[in-house]
């Protein structure tokens, strides 16, 4: 008999080749020539304003500084209001739970909202840890594809996907790998079709609004949340994006103030006891004392800008087809030959490694971070070019 549970093997599967491409990029770590562009990971050291801001709160002030902590006040506070500035809705800080990050959201959201069996729509491509996250919920995964050309958000498809017992659906701007935006014209067409679905199937469609890049967006791009369109919407944020600190989780979910009062209230007073259900869901206590000065903290964003440029302009003038990033810190190319695995392991034979869209069942697409450095991009031009030239020959 196996070991494993059903949802284990599931979730593992769905992610194995995931693990195996870390497992090959882990063996590159110790080479200090090596030009990685895989994973969104910081590639300096800290922010300024991460430390400092955390170092002020390091130093107990009570005997309780280091108990357990729920969801702080003052977090709650700085994010309510932070979000009724950015998304012009009414945030209450009872409407917000602190979490461990995005992921700890999406699985907070997962339990608030969905049972098991249930059918949940994600976009395709999109983030890796979407699948093997609701397997083991015991959810079940239903794929809509992004417009193949555009990568914009093809609600069609999404009406398409959408059954009987169809519970959520996940969307995601700043999309990651895509680097898209999605516009409010966007949303309100998703609105649309999930009314009228909720409607035919006597059943309310969630909308999960996976927003961990919002605050990462170029060239004055404005951004529209799904939830100023759609009332029964929640929202999942992370702070490890903005701050360029994923091991330092630190995130929230958020209720929409549109989801109508009786349904809002019943959903409030389960964050709590839920995010105690799913593991003590939430952040250490200096992540949270932390909030109020992390909230102004960003990378930045101009640098960032200039990096998208050089690595999108170089990619454009050898031949490379790449969807020009209006947010995210990541550039979505095709790659060259239509081989994402050749240009993966042929830029790998020269020391630079680029994620090949298989982990986002995309056999034909890469995806390169641009929180490496821009001596990082400088060295690895020449290497793109001749390998992108010698592909496409
Ligand atoms: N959602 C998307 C689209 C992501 O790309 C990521 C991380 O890569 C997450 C959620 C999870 O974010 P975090 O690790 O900060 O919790």
């Amino acid at each position: 008999m196996a070991a494993m549970s059903d949802r284990a093997t599931r979730a593992k599967a769905a992610v194995d080749v995931v693990t195996a491409f870390f497992a090959r990029i882990q063996a590159t770590a110790d080479d200090p020539d090596a030009l990685d562009f895989t994973f969104g990971n910081p590639h300096e050291l800290a922010l300024p304003g991460l430390t400092a801001a955390m170092q002020a709160q390091v130093e107990p002030r009570s005997v309780d500084w280091f108990a357990y902590k729920t969801s702080e006040r003052l977090a709650q506070e700085t994010v309510a209001a932070g979000l009724r500035t950015e998304l012009a809705l009414d945030f209450e800080p009872d409407d917000i739970a602190m979490t461990q990050g995005a992921f700890g959201a999406l699985s907070l959201a997962f339990a608030l909202l969905a049972d098991a069996g249930d059918e949940v729509i994600i976009p395709v491509p999109g983030w890796f840890c979407y699948e093997p996250m609701l397997h083991a919920a015991n959810l079940l995964p239903v794929r809509a594809a992004l417009d193949p050309e555009t990568f914009d958000l093809d609600v069609g498809a999404i009406s398409r996907a959408i059954g009987p017992r169809t519970r959520l659906v996940v969307a995601n701007s700043p999309a990651n790998p895509t680097g898209r935006v999605y516009s409010q014209d966007t949303w309100q067409a998703l609105a649309d079709v999930l009314e009228q679905a909720s409607r035919t199937h006597g059943r309310r469609i969630w909308l999960v609004s996976d927003e961990p890049y919002r605050r990462i967006r170029f060239d004055g791009i404005d951004f529209a949340s799904p939830a100023a369109s759609y009332p029964w919407t929640v929202i999942d944020y992370s702070y490890g994006k903005v701050l360029l600190a994923p091991g330092q989780r630190l995130g929230y979910l958020a209720l929409s103030p549109l989801i109508p009062p009786a349904e809002r209230d019943e959903l409030r007073t389960a964050l709590m006891p839920l995010g105690l259900a799913i593991g003590w869901g939430f952040p250490d206590a200096v992540m949270q004392y932390s909030v109020p000065a992390l909230e102004s903290v960003s990378l930045d964003m101009a640098e960032l800008a200039r990096k998208r440029d050089r690595l999108f302009g170089a990619l454009v003038d050898a031949g490379v087809r790449v969807t020009r990033p209006e947010g995210t810190f990541y550039l979505w190319g095709e790659a060259p030959g239509g081989d994402a695995a050749g240009f993966c392991d042929a830029l790998a034979a020269r020391g630079v490694h680029v994620m090949p869209g298989t982990l986002f069942d995309q056999p034909r697409h890469f995806r390169m971070s641009l929180t490496a450095t821009m001596e990082t991009i400088d060295r690895a031009l020449p290497d793109l070019a001749e390998v992108a030239a010698a592909l496409s020959a």
